[in-house]
């Protein structure tokens, strides 16, 4: 049992470490692999057996592997035929953080080897309450930087900025989308974002609706 997670900003590689692993994994003789992404991520819209990582690279799922697009990593787990012997959930961060705790240590009981990627911090700054829960049962943490956006800067990033800060002034929900939404940022440049438009940052402004 264990629990490998990758953490980092937008566009910082996440789900392209967590495809590598599951790459190495198919590879494994008896091993039985289920891939999992949540309903509400863009990215289940095309729920084809191929993605695309940030526009570039074009992973084509092995036959071999259950594709499971789902809002629970339960019922993934039990509903299933495959009794896999790998999980990789891929943008925990959209799974409910209390369910999703109880299926890691069930997939534990299981002796399942889970590898999960996810946004660590939110567009405030705050974490993710799923990844910082889920970060407390990890034997590996792995925590991906991409470049901050703002032109001439060569700090890390290490946040994702709304794009359209009149979306954070206003409680509208969660913002679910990729870069084209959201961009990567340094913590000075965040910090400044978040600062010059007015947006409150950690501690959570008022709760939106989910
Ligand atoms: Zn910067």
């Amino acid at each position: 049992m264990s629990l490998t997670l990758i953490t980092g900003p937008m566009g910082s590689q996440k789900s392209t470490y967590l495809i590598c692993a599951l790459d190495k994994a198919s590879a494994l003789t008896g091993a039985r692999i289920m891939f999992l992404r949540h309903c509400d991520d863009p990215k289940t819209a095309n729920q084809g057996r191929s993605i695309s990582t940030n526009g570039k690279i074009t992973f084509e799922f092995p036959q071999s592997v259950t594709m499971c697009f789902s809002r629970s990593v339960s019922a993934a787990l039990t509903q299933s035929q495959t009794n896999p012997t790998h999980l990789f959930i891929d943008e925990i961060h959209f799974f409910d953080e209390e369910p999703t705790v109880h299926a890691i240590l069930f997939a534990f009981k299981m002796g399942v080897a889970v590898f999960a990627s996810g946004l660590k911090y939110d567009c405030y700054g705050a974490f993710f309450q799923t990844t910082l829960s889920v970060d407390s049962l990890a034997s590996v943490r792995i925590a991906t930087t991409g470049q901050c956006c703002i032109s001439g800067c060569t700090s890390p990033s290490q946040h994702s900025a709304l794009r359209d800060t009149k979306l954070t002034l206003a409680p509208t929900g969660k913002e679910v989308g990729g870069l084209e939404k959201y961009a990567p940022m340094c913590v000075e440049h965040f910090y400044g974002h978040l600062k010059e438009n007015g947006i409150a940052a950690w501690p959570k402004p008022p709760p939106r609706v989910m």
